[in-house]
């Protein structure tokens, strides 16, 4: 497209108070020979849009730089369609944390002009992606449990064709062997309704249900996955648009508790979950006689909260054991039940069971230390009582319910051995999955879902293998798109937050399917027209974008070839960070755009001592509270000069050469926080980036040169008050270490 810039100077906001407008149009005007050059004291009020307006129908302007508040405020007021836009941050980020009047002030603005001047000369218009294949809007949802049936009878209502796939011959799931259960509004105790939502999915036209069935493979990406569903011998072909994923847990392996818990000591050492199969047949009975229980002792956190064993607390099992103790109060209310806990967890309205057992007259015992004690006939419980503050002897009991985890069933024992070794350090034989073979290092012990993924055939997992990809920020998100996780396959849960979680999932699968069918990105850029293009006759197939794509979003050839799926895509930029070629670019994102605006930064003479500094900000997280810092008018150094990132992980090496011989003194990479905990809306992306600028610091340090001059930092949103400090520390070591001896290389 030929473009025609204009540029528009926003006054408002104590801009025109801060910095000289005329000499900073002249940066537009005189230097950069823009044709249209305006300034408004209110750019976004309805007279200012319009000013836009006319210019782009009647001077046939379509690349506009407005200079003025942040990109992150007024995208809706400042959104023109068919036109390349750029927002030049001289608000928040100039006149806003800096000195108004200053000369550093006035350089800043000025070279955030120029910045943008050769983005929108290096940008061109996204266009979305678009296949010749019609995307599917039928919805595959894998389990026919609570969670799974809820997420069809969701899909169904809001429109949408479901497929069902059920592994056990029948529907229900755990739930289905519960007698009785425990929800809002919490008051008592309540009947399953689980065979009228067996029957509403049975009747549903919208639905199909395969039971006794697994998933033999997933092939495609969001919007055309090809799935191979196997029953009875037959395999039916499916494609659909998105996934819900809701195979539920399983309990945790009692055997593997430790031996104060007294599991396998004697039949009436029982876990939660028998116990519910006890209570399902309509009395509950001591497992070893068939007698009537009369002595009951719940023990809360068997195996939870420990690191030996689940080091999460499985969230329901508080409530359950509540449940399960007023069961036994109301098949005989002389029945003498005990609960032993650490702390009893009943959040929410579920506290009201709570006060339930405590009417019916169950005894809680708080105690941090206990041990069941079997032997012959008798079965006993010790504990030491905190409250009392002495040991107590709970004897002759009929039976002691172990209050066991939850584990997901994607919890499939990723290898944390040797890459590519069995625990007992035997070579592992590569899987097939259709076409693909999928390296030995991570074929993971499942066979769930059996996805074409490059990366492997499940779902890659966060903490404790629960497969989200981000528990503080997208609730059912996984690492591969179109994909969603619902209910305790994503994190412990009970009833109603399992209908909860079933709904928000089906929200998701359908706002992906949509997404998806305009062209554009799901979450977090949601609504992004840009996807990664391969210049493939430079490619050296390296493999680096296919391994580091924090997505799986690249298959590969037998060439090694990468085979970019756009539908699976974030648009992250990680893989064009990644390519050593430089080969990979988005339309409004790519390394010669980012090159061009470093070189626009102007670099003052060595004796005029102001160094500059290039941060190169994350746009999740640090950009955002740069801008924070400058909305509570925090002031910070005036050396830095900050490009947003789509991700850090997107930041490509050959940016920090660029900017070391532009002159520029030091750059500062501002991420979000990486390892277990990460906050990395890309998960991997921030990490990568710093194991790249690793390999400079190193090469720096290997030719005696100053690594000091290029830092990794994470920082989140609520880190501002701490960047005006993070800067200047920057800052000086810079100017200690002094002028920059690679400008010019
Ligand atoms: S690395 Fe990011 S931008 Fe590249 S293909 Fe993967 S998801 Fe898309
Ligand atoms: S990183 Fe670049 S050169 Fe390497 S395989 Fe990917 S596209 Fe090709």
């Amino acid at each position: 497209m030929e473009k025609k810039i204009a540029v528009y100077i926003c006054t408002g906001c104590g801009i025109g108070e801060a910095i000289d407008i005329e000499q900073f149009e002249k940066v537009a005007s005189d230097e950069a020979g823009v044709p249209i050059c305006k300034k408004h004291p209110s750019l976004c009020n309805p007279e200012g849009v319009e000013i836009i307006k006319n210019d782009i129908t009647s001077e046939g302007a379509n690349a506009l730089v407005i200079a003025g508040c942040s990109h992150r405020v007024m995208y809706d007021v400042f959104n023109f369609e068919s036109c390349i836009i750029d927002r030049v941050n001289i608000r928040e980020q100039v006149v806003w944390s800096q000195k108004p009047g200053d000369e550093d002030t006035q350089m800043m603005a000025e070279d955030y002009l120029r910045m943008s001047l050769a983005k929108v000369e290096n940008m061109e218009l996204p266009e979305p992606f678009k296949s010749e294949e019609e995307i599917s809007k039928e919805i595959l949802v894998v389990g026919g449990g609570l969670t799974g049936m809820t997420s069809a009878v969701e899909a169904a209502k809001a429109g949408c064709s479901v497929i069902l796939v059920e592994k056990e011959d029948h529907l229900g799931g755990f739930q289905k062997k519960v007698k009785e259960i425990a929800t809002f509004p919490y008051k008592g105790l309540k009947g399953n309704s689980l065979d009228a939502l067996i029957k509403v999915v049975n009747e549903e036209e919208k639905i199909k249900v395969y039971t006794g069935a697994r998933i033999e493979k997933t092939g495609g990406s969001p919007g055309f996955y090809q799935v191979s569903i196997k029953q009875n011998g037959s395999t039916a072909e499916h494609k659909v648009g998105a996934i819900i994923l809701a195979a539920g847990w399983h309990p945790y392996d009692p055997e593997k508790l430790d031996d104060k818990y007294g599991f396998g000591t004697s039949p009436n050492v029982v876990t939660n979950t028998m116990f519910e199969e006890i209570a399902s047949s309509g009395k509950i009975t001591r497992p070893n006689n068939g007698q009537e229980v009369k002595n009951v002792v719940f023990v809360q956190c068997a195996g939870q909260r420990d690191p030996d064993h689940l080091p999460y607390c499985s969230s329901v099992c508080c409530t359950t054991a509540l449940k399960q103790a007023l069961e036994v109060k109301a098949q005989n209310s002389d029945a003498n039940v005990f609960v032993v806990y650490r702390e009893l967890r009943t959040p929410g309205q579920s506290e009201e069971i709570y006060r339930k057992a405590q009417e019916e007259g169950v005894i809680f015992i708080r105690a941090q230390s206990m041990e069941v004690k079997a032997g012959g006939n008798q079965l006993a419980v010790e504990a030491d009582d905190e409250l009392l503050g002495e040991s107590v002897l709970l004897e002759d009991l009929d039976m002691v319910v172990l209050a066991t985890g939850m584990v997901p069933v994607t919890s499939f024992g990723i290898d944390i051995t040797e890459e590519g070794k069995e625990d007992d350090g035997k070579e592992k034989e590569k899987k097939e999955i259709g076409d693909m073979e999928v390296p030995p290092d991570i074929i993971r012990r499942s066979d769930i879902l059996n996805l074409e993924y490059r990366q492997g055939p499940e779902l890659p997992a966060l903490s404790y293998d629960f497969p989200d990809s981000h528990f503080i920020c997208f609730p059912y998100e996984t690492r591969r798109t179109g994909i969603y996780a619902a209910g305790c396959v994503r994190r412990p849960m009970g009833i109603a937050s399992a209908e909860e979680d079933a709904a928000g999932a089906v929200m998701k699968a359908i706002q992906s399917i949509e997404l998806i069918s305009n062209g554009a990105a799901v979450h977090p850029r949601a609504g992004d027209m840009t996807f990664p293009e391969f210049a493939m006759q430079r490619c050296t197939q390296c493999k680096r974008c296919t391994v580091e794509c924090p997505f799986g979003a690249i298959n590969e050839d037998e060439e090694a070839n990468p085979l970019p799926q756009p539908t699976r895509c974030r648009r992250c930029g990680v893989c064009m960070g990644a390519c050593p070629e430089r080969i990979i670019s988005f339309k409004n994102y790519s390394v010669p755009m980012v090159g061009a605006m470093i070189k626009a930064i102007g670099v003052p003479e060595e004796d005029e001592e102001k160094p500059r500094i290039l941060v190169l900000a994350c746009e999740n997280d640090a950009y955002p509270a740069l801008d924070m810092a400058g909305i509570n008018r925090m002031k910070y150094n005036a050396w830095v000069r900050v490009i947003p990132m789509r991700c850090l992980g997107s930041m490509n090496l050959v940016w920090i050469a660029d900017s070391l011989s532009k002159g520029i003194d030091g750059i500062l990479l501002l991420g979000c926080q990486h390892g277990d905990d990460y906050q990395c809306h890309f998960i991997r992306g921030s990490e990568l980036s710093r194991i790249r600028l690793s390999k400079v610091s190193e090469t720096l340090d290997r030719l005696a040169l100053e690594s000091e001059r290029v830092r990794y930092e994470t920082v989140s949103i609520i880190d501002y008050p701490k960047l005006p400090a993070l800067l200047d520390e920057f800052a000086e070591t810079i100017d200690e270490v002094g002028p920059n001896p690679f400008k010019g290389w």
